[in-house]
């Protein structure tokens, strides 16, 4: 077996659904001879014996006690989950820095020269900042973990003689799977009997197009590319239907034997984590170059050669940012957990900082702007009578009158049409009973609001489906927009009964004459005007349709039945959602299905159209070349009539301009458009496995609201993390420019190296990851969306340095040279300077919360995890200062608590100054707001 490009994702991807932690789930076994695939040669048994082998049985499946017997024998349908990192393992590769190697390298130095109180203190602060690393990265991993969990894989298998869906992860060996097009297939399986199948392979074995399977025993020596008869594990089936006979599960699938090869691969980059990465080696480069000016200033001025090298050594760790890469993974985390809290699902970690770039989101119509609960309404005759169908949801009451009143008597063509939706329809209508009060459905809702429209009508679903059994059919695709069924009547020959978008059904039909079709146009486009939804059904009779390729011969054959119009309500919530995503600079945009006069209806109602956009259909958009697309786009509000396929031309063009773009799709053949999107977002309830395996996000309420609050979600994560680096620079910049002024200005040394190692280390440790727990702002979503270029350390930013740094170095140097000038012992001095220092930093936490809220207005108490961080620092910091034995090891003295008052109100300056900053960029905003508001007023 070739071990493809694809076999990391592939694994990542079973991994994601088969949720089995070594530590929890049984144990895995090792491969069981009988079991594994190339032990038994299933491909080349015959279906029948496979299944005798296996003691299973096509038509009712396993019983559950088998199931529950061969679930302890062969244990979970699951890769193993790459182990636990053992606590000690995480702590040693916390010792694994650059940054750690130059620590040891001064405690080493200390030691040599004799300041073994010096070597302590470093070895000390090495050790914290590595227990503190290991629990960071254990609570990333943990939340890690946690999201994984959320992609369980359904899949459907016979058992007890009936239809079930389980999870993926309790199939045994012996159990048949039901598979249909956008299913995943949940492990190794050998077909039983398959209709028209087609399984996309590539991630297991490389080959581009879907793959067409059937039942038949092949020769033993077969490859397994060209194992025709069995599906795998991880593959989908991107067409047809098929039952197949499970035979290996969890390791001991074709894709189990590409886990253990791949085993402790590691997931690639972010694009964010790289940029960090990148960031953080700029950084070493300066450290690099303040470490040899120190010495050389410091050495220049004559101090002692030991304490210049530890106070370069000291200051050059300052300056690298070792808590960044952890902080980001914590906020990557937290980002996921919040988008999942709220129903969007993160398959891929740089969906989160990709989220906060989006700058057009792409919808689908049914269901995610509207509520995909569909009532008939209205149905159009030949004839052009119009029929009103009152009533809503699935209860069968609601009158049909035409002109206002009540139909009198039967009428065969009503009749005809509506024993038609009958027939060619797979939903089930449940009366009442049980548990539930209310008439319920099962399968599309299209389908079940036309058996509700027969229901209400008189008609018996269950005598007309028993009286023409269906013989063959073609499912409902979204290229053809039409669905077929082929059944045979009482009376002997064959009658195929065709449904779909009004355009594609009325191009088959003849026979009424050109006016009649005329006039079924103008009447569909008269429903699409009104926000229905349009289906016209017609019928062959004598004639047995098999496949889809079968329409192209039936131009001018069909007789036109009648249309229905459906209603389907636009989700309250996305007005809310739709002008959000405009304050947020974020450009909906519905590409859909269905007619270019309901999407304009429902978009226009939702606020997706504005004044001058226009909608294009799938027609229009296949005469336009790229250069007119291009132009075009900037008012096109609708694309609707699309075929999947011109969905990622739709994708492409929007990239082209620059635009950073979310897209939604739920079928086979919207994986391509997903997968090429920034962000593809595939329906949790609608979506194919195939769309959710293409798509970054998988959202659960298949809801564009929810898309909107991922948004925000990714542009809060992002902030958060530039409020880290924020942070660590002023706090690293501070000290650098107090060391580097008292060396200038022929000062002694302001503090000692293991003062600083212990501000930047011990205290910045507590605060930084806390720091990526701050909740969203709230003014996210009124600010425009992160450009793709965007620096990590903005102009902005630069400016909030700017000011803060002279504050904060201003209050401490000068504190340090009036206490020096007035005779106060070193000692005491520096350890005032350190204290002052920490204070800064602690008050600088609070002020990067926000670039424009006061501290005082969004209230202390909003980050719990930042104030106990900070309570945990001043307690720490309070220990350094009043416990003798640290005294000793920081050169510390205790200060006098009431000279405290004036060192805090000193360090406080960092933040009055920030106050004073922000109340200035709200002044300035509110001075714009109403400035726009004022010639609107006048
Ligand atoms: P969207 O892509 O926004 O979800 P949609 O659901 O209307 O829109 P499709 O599912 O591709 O898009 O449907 C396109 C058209 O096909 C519909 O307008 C309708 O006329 C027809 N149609 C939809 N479902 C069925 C079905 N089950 N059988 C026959 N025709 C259907």
């Amino acid at each position: 077996m070739r071990l493809s490009q694809y076999s990391f994702s592939l694994v990542r991807e079973c991994r994601c659904y088969c949720t089995v932690g070594r530590r929890r789930g049984p144990p895995v076994r090792s491969v069981n001879a009988s079991q594994s695939t190339q032990a038994h040669p299933w491909h080349a048994l015959e279906s029948g014996i496979a299944m005798e082998r296996l003691s299973s049985d096509a038509t009712t499946g396993l019983s559950s006690q088998a199931v529950a017997r061969r679930l302890l024998e062969h244990g979970p349908n699951a890769l193993p989950e790459p182990a636990q990192r053992a606590f000690f393992i995480v702590l040693l590769r916390q010792f694994q820095s650059p940054l750690i190697d130059i620590l040891f390298v001064a405690a080493a130095l200390a030691a040599a020269m004799g300041h073994w109180g010096d070597a302590a203190v470093i070895l000390g602060v090495v050790l914290a900042n590595a227990l503190i690393g290991t629990y960071q990265e254990g609570r990333a991993e943990r939340s890690m973990a946690a999201l994984r969990k959320l992609s369980t894989l359904q899949v459907r298998v016979l058992r007890d003689g009936g239809e079930q869906a389980v999870a993926a992860r309790d199939l045994v060996p012996g159990d048949i799977l039901l598979l249909a097009a956008g299913d995943a297939v949940g492990a190794d399986a050998r077909l039983i009997d398959a209709a028209a199948l087609a399984v996309a392979e590539a991630t297991l074995t490389g080959e581009s197009v879907p793959v067409s399977k059937n039942a038949a025993a092949l020769p033993e020596a077969t490859g397994l590319a060209d194992r025709r008869n069995m599906v795998f594990s991880g593959t989908y089936i991107s067409a047809g239907r098929a039952r197949a006979l499970v035979t290996a599960t969890g390791i001991h699938t074709e894709v189990g034997a590409i886990a253990r090869l791949t085993e402790g691969a590691e997931e690639p980059k972010t694009p964010l984590e790289v940029r960090i990465t990148q960031f953080g080696r700029y950084l070493v480069i300066a450290a690099i170059g303040l470490f040899v000016a120190v010495m050389v200033l410091g050495l220049a001025r004559g101090l002692p050669f030991s304490e210049v090298l530890m106070v370069a050594i000291s200051q050059m760790v300052s300056v690298i940012p070792e808590g960044l890469p952890v902080a980001m993974t914590i906020a990557l985390a937290v980002g996921m957990r919040r988008m999942a809290a709220r129903g969007a699902i993160i398959r891929r970690l740089s969906a989160v900082e990709t989220l906060g770039a989006i700058t057009v989101i792409c919808s689908d119509k049914t269901g995610t702007l509207t509520r995909n609960e569909m009532t008939v309404s209205a149905l159009w005759l030949l004839g052009g009578r119009v029929i009103d169908i009152a009533g809503v949801g699935y209860a069968p009451q609601g009158d049909l009158t035409e002109s206002g009143a009540a139909l009198a008597g039967a009428d065969p063509q009503l009749m005809a049409l509506l024993e038609a939706v009958v027939l060619c329809n797979d939903a089930e209508l449940l009366p009442p009973g049980g548990e539930t009060t209310q008439w319920t459905v099962l399968g599309d809702p299209t389908e079940a609001a036309l058996l509700v429209a027969a229901n209400k009508a008189g008609v018996e679903i269950g005598d007309v489906r028993r009286n023409c059994p269906r013989v063959a059919e073609v499912p409902f695709d979204s290229d053809t927009k039409m669905m077929a069924t082929s059944h045979r009547s009482v009376a002997g020959p064959c009658t195929v009964y065709i449904k779909g978008a009004p355009e594609a059904v009325l191009r088959l039909c003849g026979g009424d004459g050109q006016a009649a079709l005329h006039a079924a146009h103008a009447a569909a486009d008269e429903m699409a005007g009104r926000a229905l939804r349009v289906l016209a059904v017609a019928s062959i009779d004598n004639y047995r349709l098999e496949s889809a390729a079968g329409f192209d011969q039936l131009a001018g054959r069909a007789t036109l039945l009648g249309m229905l119009g459906q209603i389907d309500p636009p989700r309250e919530e996305v007005k809310v959602a739709v002008s959000a995503c405009r304050a947020a600079g974020i450009r909906p945009i519905m590409v859909t299905g269905d007619h270019k006069l309901t999407g304009m209806a429902i978009a226009r109602a939702l606020g997706i159209v504005q004044d001058g956009d226009r909608g294009v259909d799938g027609a229009e958009l296949e005469r336009m070349n790229d250069a007119e697309l291009l132009e075009g786009l900037d008012n096109i509000a609708v694309f609707a009539r699309v075929h999947p396929a011109q969905k990622l031309r739709i994708v492409e063009a929007l990239q082209a301009r620059g635009d950073v773009v979310a897209m939604t799709g739920d079928g086979v053949n919207d994986a391509p458009a997903l997968a090429r999107a920034d962000v593809g977002v595939a329906m949790g309830i609608t979506g194919t496995e195939v769309a959710k395996s293409a798509a970054k996000i998988v959202i659960t309420d298949d809801n564009f609201a929810t898309i909107v609050g991922a948004v925000e979600q990714g542009r809060v994560v992002y902030r958060n993390l530039k409020k880290v680096i924020l942070f660590l620079f002023v706090t690293s910049i501070d000290e650098v420019l107090v060391l580097l002024l008292a060396l200038l200005a022929g000062f002694p040394l302001p503090l000692a190296a293991v003062q600083i190692l212990w501000i930047n280390i011990v205290t910045e440790s507590t605060l930084t990851v806390n720091l990526v727990m701050d909740p969203p702002d709230g003014d996210e979503m009124r600010r425009a969306p992160i450009p793709r270029n965007d620096r990590l350390l903005d102009n902005a930013m630069l400016w909030r340095i700017a000011m803060l740094t002279p504050m904060a170095v201003a209050a401490t140097f000068g504190w340090f040279v009036w206490r020096q000038s007035n005779g106060v012992p070193y000692d005491l001095v520096r350890t005032e300077t350190f204290t002052i220092l920490a204070l800064c930093q602690w008050f600088n936490a609070l002020n990067c919360q926000s670039a424009s809220r006061s501290v005082l207005q969004f209230g202390i108490l909003r980050n719990r995890w930042l104030i106990g961080g900070l309570a945990l620092s001043i307690v720490l910091h309070a220990g350094v200062l009043y416990w003798p034995p640290l005294n000793a090891l920081f050169h510390t003295l205790p200060i006098p608590p009431a000279n405290l008052l004036p060192l805090v109100a000193l360090a406080s300056s960092v933040l009055w100054v920030e106050e004073l900053r922000k109340w200035g960029v709200r002044l300035r905003r509110n001075g714009s707001a109403l400035r726009k508001i004022l010639p609107a007023a006048s």
